[in-house]
């Protein structure tokens, strides 16, 4: 056995059997033909949340498998799985190139992000954008061997692959010119305000506010205007203020204070004060998607509902929010039906006083995907090009004291699949089961028949990927 491994979240330990580092095509190919019958799983920042970097058998660890190739008509690029989606940035802006979608950090690897369908807002998510996947994996007679995907269902699979098709070595992306985004922030009464305003800032992001149960938007729309005097001082305020203060504030509320009422009272009288409304500012889009979110500590259950059940959807979240933190409903009547037609009223109130959300729950807007299980691939619970919204729980609970979140989260995942054929993030906790799946995902049958072209023995799986998928 090597050393135990931990992912970001402090919520998924695991000890392989054997621990590799790789710098190269090669190695990879080594290490698999050594190793021939025993279980893979290749891993990147480790920033999942699930299970599905877990494994007892052999892990290969990417990271310096780094490599940027941009194309010469600049159209693409080809990255070694193992590189940052942080280095591909930079290394693309000194072509002025960028890419089409980034998720709120920028540390996972390209074969870690891609492999779990990361996306940010207002576009598709960045499996969407991939061109070519070469992965190595096992040829018939049982030798190593690397395959270039570029078309038809198996690059369709391969462009959120669960890492079950093989180990990824390298990813070809579409890119594009780097652009510049203006942002303002603003408050809204309701939801429907909100998304009204993505028909002029559709890179938007908003935040339902817990215990105000107002919306506060960063509303976003790339813009031809140059950089703005005053972007230095904006990024400033949002480091100090978002990326430190607010984090400082949940951790000591939820860690140390502990106190459900403190909690509230900080989002109805305190978080309002420190958001700056209507300050226009351009900057870069690296600088202005990309938050410095991987700072503090925490946990993450992301559930995707199409459009025309996100109104639905968020009445009865909210109201699982004020039970789950002790507070009576907002729209009984409507939630109670709902819980009702789900069975799930009584168990509900079984767990009503266990936790008190404390983070701001974000909306974004992913657009379909040409994929087989991105969350927001084809399915047949939402119309053909319909949009998806996907609305994060976030909590900063110590890792040891987390039987409230999971309580609301193994709550909210299922019964939002029951209720609104609502999707769990892959990369982040995943609370949904192989029935579930089957229902939501109406391309896994395409997708298990190109797994079991690349893999029929299961040697890329791992025991939660066997359970649920
Ligand atoms: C602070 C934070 C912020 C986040 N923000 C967002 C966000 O804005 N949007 C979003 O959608 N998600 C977000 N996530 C989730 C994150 O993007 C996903 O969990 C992503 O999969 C993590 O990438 P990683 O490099 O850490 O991969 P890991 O966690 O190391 O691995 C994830 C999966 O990819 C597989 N894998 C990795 N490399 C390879 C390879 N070379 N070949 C085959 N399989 C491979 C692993 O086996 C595993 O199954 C966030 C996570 C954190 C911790």
């Amino acid at each position: 056995m090597t050393a135990a491994i931990e992912n970001f979240g402090r919520n998924v330990q695991f000890e392989p059997s054997s621990f590799y580092t790789v710098e190269s095509e090669p190695e990879v190919l080594a290490i698999l033909q050594a190793n021939h019958g025993q279980r893979v799983r290749a891993i990147g920042s480790l920033h999942a949340w699930s299970d599905i970097a877990k494994t007892d058998g052999i892990v290969i660890e990417m990271r310096s498998l780094n490599s940027v190739e941009v194309s010469p008509d600049q159209k693409s690029v080809w990255v070694g799985a193992g590189c940052k989606v942080k280095r591909l940035l930079q290394k693309l802006a000194r072509h002025g190139l960028t890419l089409p979608s980034v998720g709120l950090i920028d540390e996972q690897t390209v074969a870690g992000a891609t492999a779990t369908g990361t996306h940010g807002s207002g576009s598709n998510s960045l499996s969407h954008f991939i061109k070519a996947v070469r992965v190595a994996h096992y040829d018939s007679d049982g030798n190593a061997i690397i395959t270039t995907i570029d078309s038809g269902d198996e690059l369709r699979a391969a462009r959120c692959s669960l890492g079950m098709l093989g180990v990824i070595v390298a990813i070809e992306f579409q890119c594009r010119k780097q652009y510049n985004i203006e942002e303002h922030a603003r408050a809204h009464k309701t939801l429907d305000a909100a998304i009204a305003m993505e028909a002029t800032h559709p890179q938007q992001q908003f935040y339902l506010m817990p215990w105000a149960w107002n919306y506060f938007g960063h509303h976003r729309v790339e813009s031809k205007q140059p950089r703005s005097r005053l972007a230095t001082l904006y990024r400033l305020y949002c480091f100090c203020v978002i990326d430190v203060g607010l984090h400082i504030a949940v951790s000591l509320l939820s860690r140390t204070l502990k106190s459900a009422a403190a909690i509230r009272f900080f989002f109805r009288h305190i978080l309002p004060w420190t958001i700056i409304n209507r300050w226009k500012v351009v900057d870069d889009s690296h600088a202005m998607l990309v938050m410095e979110h991987d700072l503090f500590r925490h946990i993450e259950i992301e559930v995707f509902v199409p459009r025309s059940k996100v109104q639905q959807a968020t009445d009865l979240l909210t109201d699982i929010v004020c039970v789950f933190g002790g507070q009576p409903k907002r729209n009984a009547d409507d939630t109670d039906t709902l819980l009702d037609s789900a069975n799930q009223n009584e168990n509900l109130e079984s767990m009503a006083g266990s936790y008190c959300h404390h983070y701001p729950i974000c909306f974004r807007r992913v657009l379909p995907d040409d994929t087989m299980l991105t969350s927001t691939a084809e399915s047949d619970t939402a119309s053909v090009g319909e949009d998806w919204y996907a609305i994060s729980f976030i909590s900063y609970q110590c890792p040891a004291d987390r039987d409230g979140f999971f309580k609301f989260a193994n709550f909210i995942g299922p019964l939002i699949a029951e209720l609104f054929g609502g999707r769990c993030h892959w990369g982040k906790y995943n609370p949904l089961d192989r029935n579930q799946n089957a229902c939501l995902y109406s391309e896994l049958g395409s997708f298990q028949k190109v797994v079991r072209r690349f893999d029929p023995d299961g040697l890329f799986s791992n025991a939660w990927l066997d359970d649920v998928v």
